[in-house]
């Protein structure tokens, strides 16, 4: 049990392991072999992607004016970075601070995730246990701005320094190659691949944004939601939820393997993460709604007091006039996506460019 341990300690903390750059992402020593072959062939799949029938929404979300397997890798590897794995520990080993003066007077977050979990020590607070995947930059990044301490990890020997939530280190966990979570038994099925890239887009999203969106953070669901009163909900229309089902929408469309049942399950994935999205009040048409039913609920008072048989039977019409308007109130109260946060990355970081992440793909593909 002891030599387990041993052994299994060694293989997490990945001295075993190489760093590997493959498609303009670094991969840390400590993301496990298999792990990493199938990120890589997420990638692989995901640059060769035969783009047809975009829809209006990816090319708002993204930004990007064209839409090919180039550009989406592109916009995916200008979020995510470096990959660490399950094993990557912040400490004082892997990282070092310095002081900095130069983090932008802008607000933090109100809900931000500390580094190191700290009990009771709002408004922070902890990320879930079970790792599938998740942002370490704009957690990195916010705690930085707000202490003027910088933080910079060295991952392999190489110095990333936590100037922007576009530092762009993601780590990642069993749970994304868990069984559980596979819809086909081969992880490499396409259906398998589209479900990883729908979490990368979604972590890549949380690189970006300023301010109290810095990292985009998600909110509490309201009491009335399936996840009711936990970190799983988006307030703002192009967060991180919406990333993930817009992108996912457009690569089931060319899933050339899927079954209908796989294609299904894939459909309750972005079903259920646009659910996440919290929809907010169609205001036009709620004020409409609500003149037309004072309009009718005056005029029904006002029949009530003739008292004759023809103004009652009127009085019944109006009020299931008034029923079903009640009904379109109720939704328009909760119709529409709620307005986009300011996407835009603040701190410092270097931009890349399409040409720079397409040589860089096109070199691992010949290796
Ligand atoms: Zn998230």
């Amino acid at each position: 049990m002891a030599l387990y341990l041993v052994v299994l300690f060694t293989f997490l903390s990945g001295s075993l392991f190489a760093a590997e750059s493959f498609g303009g992402i670094r991969f840390h020593s400590s993301v496990l072999p298999e792990h990493k072959e199938f990120l890589k062939a997420d990638l692989k799949f995901l640059y060769r992607l035969p783009v047809q029938k975009v829809s209006q929404d990816l090319f708002q979300i993204t930004e990007l004016s064209f839409i090919t397997g180039p550009s989406l890798h592109y916009w995916l590897v200008e979020r995510v970075k470096h990959i660490v794995g399950e094993g990557f520990q912040a400490t004082n080993q892997t990282v070092k601070t310095s002081p900095y003066a130069n983090f932008p007077a802008t607000p933090l977050p109100l809900l931000r995730i500390k580094p190191v979990a700290r009990a009771g020590a709002a408004p922070y607070v902890q990320a879930l246990s079970v790792t599938i995947m998740s942002n370490m930059s704009a957690t990195y990044y916010n705690f930085s701005k707000e202490t003027k301490i910088l933080r910079t990890f060295h991952l392999d020997g190489m110095a990333v320094p936590f100037t922007s939530t576009r530092a762009g280190v993601i780590k990642v966990g069993e749970g994304l190659f868990h069984k559980i979570r596979l819809i086909n038994a081969n992880p490499v099925a396409q259906v398998n691949m589209i479900t990883r890239l729908m979490t990368l887009f979604h972590e890549a999203r949380h690189s970006d944004g300023t301010g109290e969106h810095a990292g985009f953070y998600h909110d509490y669901c309201p009491p009335n939601h399936s996840y009711a009163l936990n970190l799983a909900c988006d307030k703002s229309g192009n967060g991180p939820y919406s990333v993930g089902a817009i992108v996912m929408k457009q690569l089931l469309k060319t899933c050339t393997t899927c079954t209908a049942a796989e294609k299904s399950k894939l459909e309750a994935k972005v079903a259920d993460s646009l659910n996440r999205v919290l929809k907010v009040s169609d205001v036009a048409k709620v004020n409409q709604i609500s003149t037309q039913i004072k309009r009718l609920q005056y005029i029904v008072t006002l029949y009530k007091t003739k008292k004759n048989a023809y103004y009652a039977s009127e009085v019944t019409k109006l009020e299931k006039q008034i029923t079903s308007l009640r009904t379109s109130l109720a939704k328009a109260q909760k119709s529409m996506t709620p307005p986009p946060a300011n996407p835009r990355p603040e701190g410092v970081w270097k931009p890349r460019y399409l040409q720079d992440t397409q040589a860089l793909m096109e070199k691992s593909l010949q290796k």
